[in-house]
Parts: C-alpha cells; structure tokens; sequence
C-alpha cells in the first residue's frame, strides 16, 4: 500500500493526510526529547502506550463533553484525529510545583499549590518555548478573549476530571500540558482540545512512594521509563494479565511484517 502524504514529523509524532477531507492520521513514534530538544533519545514502546493511553483519555474526556480531536485509533501507533488550526499555546495545568515553576520561584518540588495555576508558552521551538502572560497572546493575537476564556474552562474542566480519574488508581496529577485547536466551518470556528495526553506530558506520582511514573524519568535519567508508562496503562486497565501484552504484540506483527 502506498504510504500516506506526510504533513508533519514533530518531536513525539508525524503527522500524515487523512483518509477524508478534515482527518489526519498520528503516528506516535518512540523517540523521547527533553529540554528543548537538547537531549534526544529512544523509549522502545512508548509510542505504543501512549497511543492507547490518549485513546482512553481522549475518549473519556469526549463523555464528560469535553470536545476534542480524536476520532479513533487505527492501529499499535496511530490514530485518526480532526484536523485542526494549532493555536501556538502550550496550556500547562499545575496541582503541585515541580519542573520548571520549582526552579523558577524556588518552591519545593512536591509542595501543593494554594490553587490550581494555569500558565502559558509559546509555541515556539527556536525560542524554547517561553512562558507568556494573558498580555502578550492578546497582544500579538495568537487567540481572542473569548477563545482564552474556552481555553481556561476546558483546561479546569480536563485537570478535575484528570485528578479523579488518576486519584482513582493511586496516581497523583502533578501538572501537565494540553494544546488546542481551532476547527472552522465556513467563517467560524470552534476551539476543541487536541494534542495527546499522555505521560510524555504529564506529571504522574506514585501516590504513596512518589515515584515518577512519566517523562521526568528520562528527563532525569532515572531509568525504567518504558516500565512507568506501562504501569500507568495497566492501572489504568489498558493492559491486561500481562504487561508486556500490547509490545509483545507489536514484536509480534513486525516479524510476520505487518
Ligand atoms: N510539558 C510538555 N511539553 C513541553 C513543556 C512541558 O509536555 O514542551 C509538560 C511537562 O511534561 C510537565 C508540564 O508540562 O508535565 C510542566 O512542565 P515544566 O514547565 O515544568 O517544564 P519542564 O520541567 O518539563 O521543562
């Protein structure tokens, strides 16, 4: 079969065209970036999870009504999404200082915040990313008013529900980062969450030993990355018996070259 048109290849994902007009295809690859891309590496597997893991998320969050870009999964690593218009904001949802806020205003990593603190970066890699008020997206019309207005209700809305449904199997939601899009019908256009959510964006806490169970494993070359994000998948039931289950899987299709 010949291989779809390719529109985007990012740091965790390329992007290809849709089978319809308005799709697109993810492809959730292994490879694994931090700090602005300074350090590189691979997650055997990660992909994989991570595909599964934003499945359920995506479409958990699509019941509560909160509307967002996943159609459905297509296979191991891909999965058929709206296509949408980025808006060039990464929304970072904060319960808990850790990463970047700890080491900006020197507060504990670990130390609960007073109350929920949503902060905004540009999106731009050759920046890195910066941090950015309300004032300059306003400013420099990267979304209206009534567009960051959508964009904080959904991201309150997306961090309770997150912060139960991890609560729920023992994680605690440290902080984590959303993106959304605009979808246009005709002159108008609508803002929906896109993205993925999954443990490459997340802070994901070990309830009762801390332990980090998402990127910071990498970020911090503690080791046993492909391990966490599997144990995020099985506790939230997305691996059965055996937690090997969905690699052993794939191995399995490569070698009958699937
Ligand atoms: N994050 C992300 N992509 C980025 C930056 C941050 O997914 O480009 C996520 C990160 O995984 C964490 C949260 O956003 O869950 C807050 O990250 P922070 O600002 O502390 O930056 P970091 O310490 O990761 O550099």
């Amino acid at each position: 079969m010949a291989r779809r048109r390719q529109i985007y290849e990012g740091k965790a994902k390329i992007l290809y065209e849709g089978p319809e007009p308005g799709t697109i295809i993810q492809y959730f690859k292994d490879d694994a970036t931090a700090f602005n891309a300074q350090k590189k590496g691979t997650i055997s597997g990660k992909g994989v999870l991570n595909n599964r893991i934003s499945e359920h998320i995506f479409t958990l969050l699509n019941t509560i009504g909160v509307p967002n870009h996943f159609i459905r999964r297509l296979n191991m690593r891909e999965q058929l999404v709206r296509q949408v218009e980025i808006v060039p904001i990464e929304v970072v949802v904060r319960n808990v200082a850790a990463g970047s806020l700890s080491t900006r205003l020197g507060i504990e990593e670990g130390e609960p915040l007073p109350r929920t603190l949503i902060e905004y970066c540009y999106k731009d890699d050759a920046l890195g990313d910066p941090l950015v008020a309300e004032e300059h997206i306003a400013c420099f019309g990267w979304a209206s008013q009534d567009e960051m207005n959508d964009i904080a209700d959904m991201a309150i809305r997306v961090n309770d529900f997150l912060c139960g449904l991890f609560a729920g199997i023992g994680i605690r939601l440290v902080d984590f980062k959303l993106e959304f899009g605009r979808l246009w019908e005709n002159d108008y256009s609508r803002l929906i969450l896109a993205d993925e959510i999954s443990p490459d964006g997340c802070r994901l806490w070990d309830m009762t030993t801390n332990e980090k169970l998402d990127k910071d494993r990498f970020r911090r070359d503690l080791g046993g990355e492909v391990e966490a994000y599997q144990e995020v998948a099985r506790r939230l039931g997305l691996l059965r018996e055996d937690a090997n289950e969905v690699l052993d899987l794939e191995q399995h299709r490569r070698k009958r070259g699937k």
